[in-house]
């Protein structure tokens, strides 16, 4: 269905200007240009895009012949980004069908459950839009006429506000299981409902997330996270199974029914998260991550506290233990975990307030966190010490300035400590 630019009320003023420029350029190289997806999507339901996605029928190496500021990336899916300072613009070749039989093939390759591995077969605009994940995803603006081209009736689906993959559900989850994720992140973003047949195959299909590597499934959870709608998406990935295949043993822990203070404290926790996000405050995934872990660390001081170890050396191994484990699921990279345990190790050290000790570990980079992190467990009425909570509150809303001269005055805390060791380019940086 053709939607012209009469009927749609779209006007090129609500595009990135680069995106335009993008188009432009992919028309008058003698290409067929559209801009694709969310951000036609969001328009559509007077949100602002995050980001602005072009699809064409000209190649990688095509696209990159026609941009100076392009840069070719991926391998299971080969894509142009168009760099204008801070904003990307990401252009896609549209893509074809699978011919079943080319299994050596090295532009399309299949694992045993179905799932994609490699999608470098080009195609036409109907075939690009089959591929797509959701009706709702498959809405495509031209920069020839400015209607909008709908294949999969996802303009009807906007309006009916329903998520629903395009073609059969369980073959389209087998060949990417990431769409079990987004289905709930957009269900949840967009305040919309999984349609009947979209969500049924989720819960008996979710353990196949377990072949997508780790390193993506952070990204997808961040998004999840991160999008200012966490909690909802928590309740939602709980119910339909996905959660546990992210977060098997923090799981293991939520579906006994005596957790109640466990499931309160990651409900609170990311119930918190959405309130700074939704009021622009800074949030950092180490604290997430340090109360998503939190509860496999506590159970697994206990095993090895019955196993005789002192509680010092139980903690630091659940530490690394339980870093270890989420990393085969969910690889989160090092300056994130670095931070989770900071936040830990305060706790450990938070109830030593005598002499200048209080003063020299609000000094620490992570105290704020780590104090934000003690509330939440009071709070949640996972540990009893209120009384400790409340102490450092009423300390931390002291004026401290002369406890500061009096450090000084005793030769410490001198100045910007100088750095030891350098630290390391990000790209190196590991995953733990
Ligand atoms: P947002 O950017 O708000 O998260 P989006 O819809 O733009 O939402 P992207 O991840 O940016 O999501 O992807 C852009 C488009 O690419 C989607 O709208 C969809 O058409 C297509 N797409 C992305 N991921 C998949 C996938 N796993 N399977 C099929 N199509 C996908
Ligand atoms: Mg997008």
């Amino acid at each position: 269905m053709v939607i012209p630019r009469s009927e749609h009320g779209i006007s090129r003023k609500q595009f990135s200007p680069n995106a335009i420029k993008v188009l432009y350029r992919l028309k008058d190289g003698g290409y067929d240009a559209y801009l694709v997806g969310g951000c036609i999507r969001d328009i559509l339901l007077g949100l602002e895009p995050k980001d602005f996605d072009v699809v064409t029928n000209a190649t990688p190496e095509q696209v990159k012949k026609l941009f100076r500021n392009c840069r070719l990336i991926g391998r299971r899916f080969r894509l142009a980004h168009i760099v204008f300072g801070r904003e990307i613009i990401e252009v896609a070749t549209m893509r074809g069908h699978h011919q079943g039989e080319d299994e050596a093939n090295k532009i399309s390759q299949a694992s045993e459950h179905g799932q994609l591995l490699r999608d470098n077969v080009y195609g036409s605009i109907e075939e690009d839009a089959e591929r797509r994940d959701f009706t709702i995803n498959a809405l495509y603006y031209s920069i020839n006429d400015f209607s909008i081209k709908d294949f999969a009736g996802g303009v009807a689906d906007i309006k009916a506000r329903k998520i629903e993959l395009i073609g059969d559900p369980e073959t389209r989850y087998r060949e990417d299981p990431v769409r079990m994720l987004r289905a709930v992140r957009f269900a949840t973003k967009l305040d919309m409902e999984i349609a009947k047949a979209t969500k049924t195959p989720i819960k008996p299909l979710a353990p196949l997330l377990s072949n997508i590597p780790a390193a993506r499934l952070f990204e997808e959870s961040l998004k999840l996270f991160l999008g200012g709608k966490a909690e909802e998406n928590f309740l939602m990935l709980r119910e339909l199974g996905l959660f546990g295949q992210l977060y098997p043993a923090l799981e293991a822990i939520l579906s006994k029914p005596e957790s109640d203070f466990e499931r309160n404290f990651i409900q609170k926790m990311f119930a918190n998260t959405d309130e700074r996000i939704n009021s622009n405050k800074k949030v950092t995934p180490a604290f997430i991550y340090a109360a998503l872990l939190w509860f496999p660390i506590l159970e697994k001081v206990a095993e090895l506290e019955a196993d005789g170890l002192n509680s010092h050396d139980a903690f630091m191994q659940a530490i690394n233990q339980v870093l270890a484990d989420n990393a085969r699921c969910v690889a989160v990279p090092k300056r994130f975990t670095l931070g989770a345990r900071d936040i830990w190790h305060i706790q450990q050290r938070i109830d030593k307030r005598s002499g200048q000790r209080a003063y020299r570990l609000s000094l620490l980079p992570r105290f704020k966190a780590a104090y934000d992190f003690l509330l939440l467990r009071v709070d949640s009425g996972e540990t009893q010490q209120k009384e400790l909570a409340d102490w450092w509150t009423e300390y931390l809303n002291k004026d401290v300035t002369g406890q500061k001269d009096m450090v000084k005055a005793l030769g410490s805390g001198q100045g910007k400590p100088k750095r030891r060791y350098k630290r390391k380019p990000r790209k190196q940086q590991k995953a733990e």
